[in-house]
Protein backbone atom coordinates (compact mmCIF):
# COMPACT_ATOMS: atom_id res chain seq x y z
CA UNK A 1 0.00 0.00 0.00
CA UNK A 2 1.88 2.92 -1.23
CA UNK A 3 -0.34 5.47 1.27
CA UNK A 4 3.06 6.21 3.51
CA UNK A 5 4.94 7.31 0.45
CA UNK A 6 2.62 9.03 -1.02
CA UNK A 7 1.76 11.33 2.15
CA UNK A 8 5.18 12.42 3.10
CA UNK A 9 6.09 13.22 -0.46
CA UNK A 10 3.04 15.41 -0.87
CA UNK A 11 4.12 16.79 2.93
CA UNK A 12 7.34 17.38 2.02
CA UNK A 13 6.44 19.43 -0.88
CA UNK A 14 3.86 21.16 0.66
CA UNK A 15 5.32 21.63 4.33
CA UNK A 16 9.11 22.17 3.08
CA UNK A 17 12.36 21.98 5.87
CA UNK A 18 10.14 20.11 8.66
CA UNK A 19 12.07 17.20 9.56
CA UNK A 20 10.39 16.16 13.04
CA UNK A 21 7.34 16.52 11.70
CA UNK A 22 7.89 13.86 8.81
CA UNK A 23 9.65 11.49 11.45
CA UNK A 24 6.71 11.66 13.64
CA UNK A 25 4.02 11.36 10.59
CA UNK A 26 6.13 8.62 9.45
CA UNK A 27 5.77 6.82 12.50
CA UNK A 28 1.98 6.60 12.65
CA UNK A 29 1.55 6.27 9.02
CA UNK A 30 3.58 3.02 9.10
CA UNK A 31 1.77 1.15 12.29
CA UNK A 32 -1.49 2.61 10.74
CA UNK A 33 -0.88 0.07 7.70
CA UNK A 34 -2.67 -3.23 9.32
CA UNK A 35 -5.81 -0.81 9.91
CA UNK A 36 -5.72 1.35 6.65
CA UNK A 37 -5.27 -2.85 4.81
CA UNK A 38 -8.84 -3.86 7.16
CA UNK A 39 -10.86 -1.22 6.98
CA UNK A 40 -11.28 1.13 3.70
CA UNK A 41 -13.18 3.86 5.43
CA UNK A 42 -10.71 5.61 6.77
CA UNK A 43 -9.30 5.90 2.89
CA UNK A 44 -13.17 6.67 1.61
CA UNK A 45 -13.18 9.75 3.89
CA UNK A 46 -9.54 11.05 3.25
CA UNK A 47 -9.03 10.83 7.26
CA UNK A 48 -4.95 10.44 6.66
CA UNK A 49 -5.09 12.94 4.68
CA UNK A 50 -7.24 15.41 6.87
CA UNK A 51 -4.93 14.62 9.92
CA UNK A 52 -2.02 14.94 8.51
CA UNK A 53 -3.02 18.91 7.60
CA UNK A 54 -3.86 21.28 10.49
CA UNK A 55 -7.25 23.22 10.98
CA UNK A 56 -5.68 26.14 11.60
CA UNK A 57 -2.01 28.17 11.92
CA UNK A 58 -1.11 30.71 13.51
CA UNK A 59 2.02 32.39 13.54
CA UNK A 60 2.90 35.62 14.66
CA UNK A 61 5.85 38.51 15.73
CA UNK A 62 6.37 38.99 19.78
CA UNK A 63 8.28 41.89 20.02
CA UNK A 64 9.17 43.12 23.88
CA UNK A 65 11.84 45.11 25.44
CA UNK A 66 14.90 43.43 27.12
CA UNK A 67 16.51 44.82 30.73
CA UNK A 68 18.89 46.90 28.35
CA UNK A 69 16.12 48.83 26.56
CA UNK A 70 16.66 47.01 23.61
CA UNK A 71 13.83 45.67 21.26
CA UNK A 72 13.85 42.08 20.89
CA UNK A 73 12.10 40.12 18.19
CA UNK A 74 10.50 36.28 18.09
CA UNK A 75 8.45 34.30 16.19
CA UNK A 76 5.22 33.00 18.10
CA UNK A 77 3.34 29.86 17.14
CA UNK A 78 0.18 28.26 17.59
CA UNK A 79 -1.46 25.16 15.44
CA UNK A 80 -4.96 24.15 16.19
CA UNK A 81 -4.63 20.50 14.69
CA UNK A 82 -7.27 18.92 15.21
CA UNK A 83 -10.87 19.74 17.17
CA UNK A 84 -13.20 16.34 16.34
CA UNK A 85 -12.63 15.38 20.13
CA UNK A 86 -13.01 18.79 22.15
CA UNK A 87 -11.12 22.27 22.21
CA UNK A 88 -7.30 22.13 21.04
CA UNK A 89 -5.21 20.78 23.87
CA UNK A 90 -1.42 21.35 24.33
CA UNK A 91 1.61 22.85 25.82
CA UNK A 92 3.85 26.61 25.10
CA UNK A 93 7.14 25.24 24.31
CA UNK A 94 9.54 28.39 24.61
CA UNK A 95 13.14 27.56 23.65
CA UNK A 96 15.29 28.72 20.83
CA UNK A 97 15.38 25.33 18.21
CA UNK A 98 11.28 26.08 18.37
CA UNK A 99 10.44 26.23 14.20
CA UNK A 100 7.00 25.74 12.05
CA UNK A 101 7.77 21.77 11.98
CA UNK A 102 8.65 21.17 15.72
CA UNK A 103 5.57 22.85 16.91
CA UNK A 104 3.92 20.89 14.15
CA UNK A 105 5.53 17.82 15.05
CA UNK A 106 4.38 18.15 18.94
CA UNK A 107 0.39 18.93 17.74
CA UNK A 108 0.33 16.43 15.44
CA UNK A 109 1.53 14.05 18.40
CA UNK A 110 -1.00 15.85 20.85
CA UNK A 111 -4.15 14.34 18.43
CA UNK A 112 -3.30 10.65 19.35
CA UNK A 113 -2.23 11.31 22.84
CA UNK A 114 -5.23 13.40 23.31
CA UNK A 115 -7.47 10.48 21.97
CA UNK A 116 -5.85 7.78 23.72
CA UNK A 117 -7.02 9.49 27.03
CA UNK A 118 -10.68 9.16 26.39
CA UNK A 119 -11.54 12.57 27.24
CA UNK A 120 -13.38 15.41 25.59
CA UNK A 121 -9.78 17.04 24.16
CA UNK A 122 -8.41 18.18 20.41
CA UNK A 123 -5.41 19.08 19.71
CA UNK A 124 -3.10 21.93 19.32
CA UNK A 125 0.46 23.18 20.47
CA UNK A 126 2.38 26.26 20.59
CA UNK A 127 5.68 28.60 21.31
CA UNK A 128 8.04 30.50 20.65
CA UNK A 129 11.62 30.76 19.62
CA UNK A 130 12.63 32.84 23.01
CA UNK A 131 15.20 31.27 24.74
CA UNK A 132 14.27 31.66 28.55
CA UNK A 133 18.15 30.73 29.93
CA UNK A 134 19.63 34.07 31.58
CA UNK A 135 16.52 36.44 31.45
CA UNK A 136 15.36 38.08 34.29
CA UNK A 137 12.35 37.76 35.95
CA UNK A 138 11.14 41.05 34.22
CA UNK A 139 12.07 40.27 31.55
CA UNK A 140 10.10 36.59 31.08
CA UNK A 141 7.25 38.60 32.69
CA UNK A 142 7.19 41.30 29.40
CA UNK A 143 7.86 38.29 27.09
CA UNK A 144 5.05 36.73 28.43
CA UNK A 145 2.78 39.49 28.32
CA UNK A 146 3.66 40.10 24.54
CA UNK A 147 3.30 36.61 23.56
CA UNK A 148 -0.56 36.95 24.95
CA UNK A 149 -1.24 39.97 23.56
CA UNK A 150 -1.30 38.44 20.36
CA UNK A 151 -2.59 34.52 21.89
CA UNK A 152 -5.43 36.05 23.32
CA UNK A 153 -7.88 36.23 20.72
CA UNK A 154 -7.37 32.91 19.55
CA UNK A 155 -8.04 30.94 22.41
CA UNK A 156 -10.81 30.22 24.74
CA UNK A 157 -12.54 28.16 27.25
CA UNK A 158 -14.25 26.20 24.78
CA UNK A 159 -12.38 26.88 21.72
CA UNK A 160 -8.30 26.78 22.92
CA UNK A 161 -6.78 25.94 26.17
CA UNK A 162 -2.85 25.48 26.21
CA UNK A 163 -0.67 24.78 28.84
CA UNK A 164 3.10 24.10 29.46
CA UNK A 165 5.96 22.77 27.80
CA UNK A 166 10.23 22.89 28.11
CA UNK A 167 10.34 26.38 28.73
CA UNK A 168 7.17 26.95 30.33
CA UNK A 169 6.07 26.31 33.98
CA UNK A 170 4.14 28.05 37.15
CA UNK A 171 5.85 31.53 36.54
CA UNK A 172 5.15 32.15 33.08
CA UNK A 173 1.46 30.79 32.94
CA UNK A 174 0.93 33.24 35.97
CA UNK A 175 2.04 36.23 33.91
CA UNK A 176 -0.09 34.66 30.54
CA UNK A 177 -2.79 34.32 32.66
CA UNK A 178 -2.90 37.89 34.16
CA UNK A 179 -2.29 39.58 30.41
CA UNK A 180 -5.57 37.72 29.44
CA UNK A 181 -7.56 39.19 32.43
CA UNK A 182 -6.07 42.66 31.41
CA UNK A 183 -7.00 42.16 27.67
CA UNK A 184 -10.66 40.79 28.09
CA UNK A 185 -11.50 41.85 31.35
CA UNK A 186 -12.66 38.06 32.09
CA UNK A 187 -11.33 35.06 34.29
CA UNK A 188 -11.86 31.87 32.64
CA UNK A 189 -9.77 28.58 31.82
CA UNK A 190 -8.24 29.69 29.27
CA UNK A 191 -4.63 28.11 30.33
CA UNK A 192 -3.85 25.00 32.45
CA UNK A 193 -1.20 24.65 34.99
CA UNK A 194 -1.98 27.73 37.28
CA UNK A 195 -1.13 28.00 40.62
CA UNK A 196 -3.83 25.97 42.72
CA UNK A 197 -4.31 29.23 44.87
CA UNK A 198 -6.42 30.94 41.44
CA UNK A 199 -7.55 28.18 39.41
CA UNK A 200 -5.07 25.28 38.77
CA UNK A 201 -5.76 21.97 39.87
CA UNK A 202 -3.97 19.67 42.96
CA UNK A 203 -1.43 17.68 41.27
CA UNK A 204 -0.96 18.95 37.91
CA UNK A 205 2.45 19.70 38.35
CA UNK A 206 3.36 16.12 39.27
CA UNK A 207 1.02 14.75 36.44
CA UNK A 208 3.29 14.23 33.70
CA UNK A 209 5.92 12.36 35.73
CA UNK A 210 4.23 10.45 37.60
CA UNK A 211 1.90 9.42 34.93
CA UNK A 212 4.97 8.11 32.92
CA UNK A 213 6.05 5.74 36.02
CA UNK A 214 1.87 4.57 36.43
CA UNK A 215 2.33 3.36 32.99
CA UNK A 216 6.31 1.82 33.33
CA UNK A 217 4.35 0.35 36.70
CA UNK A 218 1.63 -0.89 34.51
CA UNK A 219 3.77 -2.44 31.46
CA UNK A 220 6.01 -4.31 34.03
CA UNK A 221 2.46 -5.75 35.94
CA UNK A 222 1.88 -6.79 32.65
CA UNK A 223 4.87 -8.91 32.41
CA UNK A 224 4.33 -10.09 36.36
CA UNK A 225 7.36 -7.43 37.28
CA UNK A 226 7.40 -4.42 39.12
CA UNK A 227 9.58 -1.60 39.28
CA UNK A 228 11.08 -2.09 43.16
CA UNK A 229 14.32 -2.73 43.75
CA UNK A 230 15.35 -1.35 39.71
CA UNK A 231 17.97 1.12 38.84
CA UNK A 232 16.18 3.69 36.70
CA UNK A 233 18.33 5.78 33.93
CA UNK A 234 16.54 9.78 33.89
CA UNK A 235 16.84 12.28 31.67
CA UNK A 236 16.01 16.06 31.87
CA UNK A 237 16.37 17.64 35.04
CA UNK A 238 13.07 19.52 34.60
CA UNK A 239 9.34 19.25 35.62
CA UNK A 240 8.60 16.14 33.83
CA UNK A 241 12.18 14.31 34.75
CA UNK A 242 11.84 15.70 38.39
CA UNK A 243 8.42 14.30 39.21
CA UNK A 244 9.66 10.94 37.65
CA UNK A 245 12.31 10.40 39.97
CA UNK A 246 9.82 11.67 42.56
CA UNK A 247 7.33 8.84 41.72
CA UNK A 248 10.20 5.96 41.23
CA UNK A 249 11.45 6.74 45.00
CA UNK A 250 7.82 6.46 46.29
CA UNK A 251 8.15 2.76 44.00
CA UNK A 252 11.10 2.12 45.36
CA UNK A 253 12.96 2.15 42.72
CA UNK A 254 16.37 3.87 42.27
CA UNK A 255 17.09 6.65 39.99
CA UNK A 256 20.97 7.09 39.26
CA UNK A 257 20.79 9.51 36.83
CA UNK A 258 19.22 13.15 35.40
CA UNK A 259 21.05 15.52 32.41
CA UNK A 260 20.33 19.38 31.59
CA UNK A 261 21.56 20.83 28.11
CA UNK A 262 25.35 20.99 30.18
CA UNK A 263 25.56 17.43 30.75
CA UNK A 264 24.60 14.24 32.81
CA UNK A 265 24.56 13.68 36.64
CA UNK A 266 25.18 9.97 38.02
CA UNK A 267 25.17 9.48 41.56
CA UNK A 268 25.22 5.76 41.98
CA UNK A 269 23.31 5.89 45.47
CA UNK A 270 20.31 7.19 43.87
CA UNK A 271 20.18 11.30 42.61
CA UNK A 272 19.06 13.29 46.14
CA UNK A 273 15.78 14.61 45.06
CA UNK A 274 15.60 17.43 47.56
CA UNK A 275 18.41 18.98 46.19
CA UNK A 276 17.83 18.52 42.68
CA UNK A 277 14.71 20.41 43.49
CA UNK A 278 16.30 22.77 44.97
CA UNK A 279 18.80 23.88 42.23
CA UNK A 280 16.33 23.43 39.58
CA UNK A 281 13.00 24.77 41.25
CA UNK A 282 14.39 27.83 43.11
CA UNK A 283 17.62 28.40 41.75
CA UNK A 284 17.75 27.64 38.56
CA UNK A 285 21.52 26.39 38.41
CA UNK A 286 23.03 24.19 36.32
CA UNK A 287 23.47 20.40 37.05
CA UNK A 288 27.74 20.52 38.11
CA UNK A 289 26.42 22.44 41.02
CA UNK A 290 24.94 19.21 42.68
CA UNK A 291 28.68 18.36 43.28
CA UNK A 292 28.94 21.01 45.88
CA UNK A 293 26.33 18.96 48.00
CA UNK A 294 27.65 15.76 46.62
CA UNK A 295 31.57 15.26 45.47
CA UNK A 296 31.15 11.67 45.00
CA UNK A 297 28.62 12.09 42.10
CA UNK A 298 29.59 12.15 38.28
CA UNK A 299 29.21 15.04 36.18
CA UNK A 300 29.62 14.08 32.11
CA UNK A 301 29.77 17.65 30.34
CA UNK A 302 28.24 17.33 27.10
CA UNK A 303 31.46 18.00 25.13
CA UNK A 304 32.33 14.07 26.40
CA UNK A 305 29.66 12.39 25.36
CA UNK A 306 30.06 9.58 22.50
CA UNK A 307 29.92 10.40 19.39
CA UNK A 308 26.68 8.76 18.36
CA UNK A 309 25.00 9.23 21.07
CA UNK A 310 24.62 10.66 25.00
CA UNK A 311 26.03 9.97 28.41
CA UNK A 312 22.58 9.41 30.19
CA UNK A 313 21.77 6.17 28.51
CA UNK A 314 25.89 4.62 29.15
CA UNK A 315 25.21 3.64 33.01
CA UNK A 316 23.82 -0.29 33.94
CA UNK A 317 20.20 -0.24 34.73
CA UNK A 318 16.96 -1.99 34.44
CA UNK A 319 15.00 0.92 33.03
CA UNK A 320 15.25 4.45 31.49
CA UNK A 321 12.91 7.06 31.49
CA UNK A 322 14.00 9.66 28.76
CA UNK A 323 12.14 13.05 29.83
CA UNK A 324 14.50 15.74 28.46
CA UNK A 325 13.36 16.07 25.03
CA UNK A 326 12.89 15.15 21.14
CA UNK A 327 15.73 12.11 19.54
CA UNK A 328 17.84 12.71 23.06
CA UNK A 329 17.97 8.48 22.35
CA UNK A 330 19.85 7.48 19.49
CA UNK A 331 20.22 3.93 17.80
CA UNK A 332 23.38 3.30 19.55
CA UNK A 333 21.83 4.27 23.02
CA UNK A 334 19.51 1.98 22.12
CA UNK A 335 21.90 -0.93 21.51
CA UNK A 336 23.80 0.46 24.70
CA UNK A 337 20.53 0.01 27.45
CA UNK A 338 19.69 -3.44 25.39
CA UNK A 339 22.94 -4.62 26.01
CA UNK A 340 22.97 -3.26 29.75
CA UNK A 341 19.90 -5.25 30.65
CA UNK A 342 16.99 -2.54 30.30
CA UNK A 343 13.65 -4.16 29.96
CA UNK A 344 11.54 -1.24 30.29
CA UNK A 345 11.50 2.20 28.86
CA UNK A 346 8.82 5.00 29.69
CA UNK A 347 9.04 8.12 27.46
CA UNK A 348 7.83 11.45 29.47
CA UNK A 349 9.54 13.38 26.72
CA UNK A 350 7.72 13.82 22.86
CA UNK A 351 9.57 11.52 20.54
CA UNK A 352 12.72 11.09 22.30
CA UNK A 353 13.78 8.32 21.06
CA UNK A 354 14.99 8.22 16.77
CA UNK A 355 13.34 5.88 14.46
CA UNK A 356 16.04 3.67 14.58
CA UNK A 357 16.06 3.34 18.38
CA UNK A 358 12.20 2.88 18.18
CA UNK A 359 12.96 -0.08 16.30
CA UNK A 360 15.75 -1.50 18.27
CA UNK A 361 13.24 -1.42 21.56
CA UNK A 362 10.11 -3.70 19.44
CA UNK A 363 12.93 -6.17 17.96
CA UNK A 364 14.04 -7.27 21.56
CA UNK A 365 10.10 -7.17 22.96
CA UNK A 366 10.83 -5.08 25.92
CA UNK A 367 8.50 -3.02 27.50
CA UNK A 368 8.72 0.13 25.67
CA UNK A 369 5.63 3.15 26.11
CA UNK A 370 6.46 5.51 23.97
CA UNK A 371 5.59 8.83 24.90
CA UNK A 372 1.93 9.63 23.35
CA UNK A 373 0.92 7.23 25.53
CA UNK A 374 3.28 7.14 28.28
CA UNK A 375 3.53 11.03 28.86
CA UNK A 376 -0.61 11.48 28.65
CA UNK A 377 -0.89 11.95 31.97
CA UNK A 378 -0.35 15.86 32.00
CA UNK A 379 -2.81 16.48 29.37
CA UNK A 380 -5.25 14.55 31.09
CA UNK A 381 -4.75 16.34 34.37
CA UNK A 382 -5.15 19.43 32.11
CA UNK A 383 -8.22 18.33 31.31
CA UNK A 384 -8.82 17.88 35.07
CA UNK A 385 -8.25 21.18 35.88
CA UNK A 386 -10.78 22.35 32.67
CA UNK A 387 -13.70 20.49 34.32
CA UNK A 388 -12.64 21.65 37.65
CA UNK A 389 -12.62 25.59 36.49
CA UNK A 390 -15.89 25.08 34.08
CA UNK A 391 -17.77 23.59 37.79
CA UNK A 392 -16.22 26.08 39.75
CA UNK A 393 -15.64 23.06 42.12
CA UNK A 394 -11.94 22.10 43.22
CA UNK A 395 -10.89 19.20 43.40
CA UNK A 396 -8.74 17.01 46.00
CA UNK A 397 -5.34 15.87 45.69
CA UNK A 398 -6.23 12.33 46.38
CA UNK A 399 -9.04 12.16 43.70
CA UNK A 400 -6.79 13.52 41.05
CA UNK A 401 -4.06 11.25 41.45
CA UNK A 402 -7.34 8.18 41.67
CA UNK A 403 -8.07 9.84 38.48
CA UNK A 404 -5.05 9.59 37.06
CA UNK A 405 -3.72 6.47 37.96
CA UNK A 406 -6.92 4.88 35.84
CA UNK A 407 -6.34 7.36 32.65
CA UNK A 408 -2.69 5.98 32.54
CA UNK A 409 -4.08 2.22 33.17
CA UNK A 410 -6.67 2.17 30.61
CA UNK A 411 -4.59 3.92 28.15
CA UNK A 412 -2.11 0.91 28.69
CA UNK A 413 -4.68 -1.21 28.31
CA UNK A 414 -6.28 0.30 25.34
CA UNK A 415 -2.78 0.34 23.76
CA UNK A 416 -1.89 -4.03 24.95
CA UNK A 417 -5.90 -4.82 23.72
CA UNK A 418 -4.80 -2.98 20.14
CA UNK A 419 -1.13 -4.77 19.55
CA UNK A 420 -3.09 -7.95 20.50
CA UNK A 421 -6.11 -7.32 18.17
CA UNK A 422 -3.91 -6.34 15.27
CA UNK A 423 -1.23 -9.92 16.07
CA UNK A 424 1.75 -7.92 17.59
CA UNK A 425 1.21 -8.05 21.41
CA UNK A 426 3.65 -5.96 23.51
CA UNK A 427 4.51 -3.10 20.03
CA UNK A 428 2.81 -0.19 22.15
CA UNK A 429 3.99 2.23 19.02
CA UNK A 430 0.91 0.26 16.86
CA UNK A 431 -1.48 -0.45 19.37
CA UNK A 432 -1.19 3.14 20.86
CA UNK A 433 -1.34 4.70 17.09
CA UNK A 434 -4.14 2.44 16.31
CA UNK A 435 -6.38 3.60 19.35
CA UNK A 436 -5.78 7.23 18.74
CA UNK A 437 -6.36 7.17 15.08
CA UNK A 438 -9.67 5.22 14.98
CA UNK A 439 -11.19 7.42 17.98
CA UNK A 440 -10.42 10.85 15.71
CA UNK A 441 -11.35 9.02 12.61
CA UNK A 442 -14.30 7.03 13.58
CA UNK A 443 -15.65 10.90 15.10
CA UNK A 444 -14.55 12.72 12.13
CA UNK A 445 -16.65 10.35 9.97
CA UNK A 446 -19.70 10.84 11.66
CA UNK A 447 -19.06 14.67 12.22
CA UNK A 448 -18.60 15.21 8.48
CA UNK A 449 -16.30 17.11 6.01
CA UNK A 450 -15.99 20.26 7.71
P1 LIG B 1 11.28 21.73 31.31
O1 LIG B 1 11.58 22.98 30.56
O2 LIG B 1 10.73 21.81 32.67
O3 LIG B 1 12.58 20.80 31.34
C1 LIG B 1 13.23 20.39 30.18
C2 LIG B 1 14.48 19.64 30.57
O4 LIG B 1 15.06 19.06 29.40
C3 LIG B 1 15.55 20.54 31.15
O5 LIG B 1 16.34 19.81 32.04
C4 LIG B 1 16.35 20.96 29.92
O6 LIG B 1 17.69 21.35 30.21
C5 LIG B 1 16.34 19.67 29.13
N1 LIG B 1 16.42 19.99 27.70
C6 LIG B 1 15.52 20.64 26.96
N2 LIG B 1 15.93 20.77 25.69
C7 LIG B 1 17.14 20.18 25.65
C8 LIG B 1 18.09 19.95 24.64
N3 LIG B 1 17.86 20.38 23.39
N4 LIG B 1 19.23 19.29 24.95
C9 LIG B 1 19.45 18.84 26.21
N5 LIG B 1 18.58 19.03 27.24
C10 LIG B 1 17.45 19.67 26.95
O7 LIG B 1 10.30 20.91 30.32
P2 LIG B 1 9.34 19.68 30.69
O8 LIG B 1 9.93 18.86 31.76
O9 LIG B 1 7.98 20.22 30.86
O10 LIG B 1 9.34 18.89 29.30
C11 LIG B 1 10.26 17.83 29.03
C12 LIG B 1 9.70 16.95 27.90
O11 LIG B 1 8.43 16.41 28.32
C13 LIG B 1 9.42 17.67 26.58
O12 LIG B 1 9.65 16.76 25.51
C14 LIG B 1 7.93 17.97 26.66
O13 LIG B 1 7.34 18.13 25.38
C15 LIG B 1 7.43 16.70 27.34
N6 LIG B 1 6.13 16.79 27.99
C16 LIG B 1 5.90 17.72 28.97
C17 LIG B 1 4.67 17.77 29.59
C18 LIG B 1 4.39 18.67 30.73
O14 LIG B 1 3.32 18.53 31.35
N7 LIG B 1 5.27 19.59 31.09
C19 LIG B 1 3.56 16.88 29.16
C20 LIG B 1 3.95 15.89 28.18
C21 LIG B 1 5.18 15.88 27.62
P3 LIG B 1 18.04 22.92 30.26
O15 LIG B 1 17.23 23.50 31.37
O16 LIG B 1 19.50 22.97 30.48
O17 LIG B 1 17.62 23.45 28.91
Amino acid sequence: MPYVHDTLTRLKHSSPAQAEFYQAADEVLESLRPLMEADRRYHDHSIIERLVEPERQILFRVCWVDDQGRVQVNKGYRVQFNSALGPYKGGLRFHPSVTSGVIKFLGFEQIFKNALTGLPIGAGKGGANFDPKGKSDGEIMRFCQAFMTELYRHIGPATDVPAGDIGVGGREIGYMFGQYKKLTGRYEGILTGKDPLWGGSLGRTEATGYGVVYFAENMLQGRGDTLAGKRCLVSGSGNVAIYTIEKLYQKEAIPVTCSDSSGTLYHENGICLKTLKELKEQQRARLDKYLETYPEAQFIPVKDYPEDGHAVWRFPAQAAFPCATQNELTEADAETLLANGVICISEGANMPSTADAIDRFIDAGIAYGPGKAANAGGVATSQFEMAQNASMQPWSLDKVDRRLQSVMQNIYQRCADTAEEFGQPHNLVLGGNIAGFRRVGDTMIQQGVV
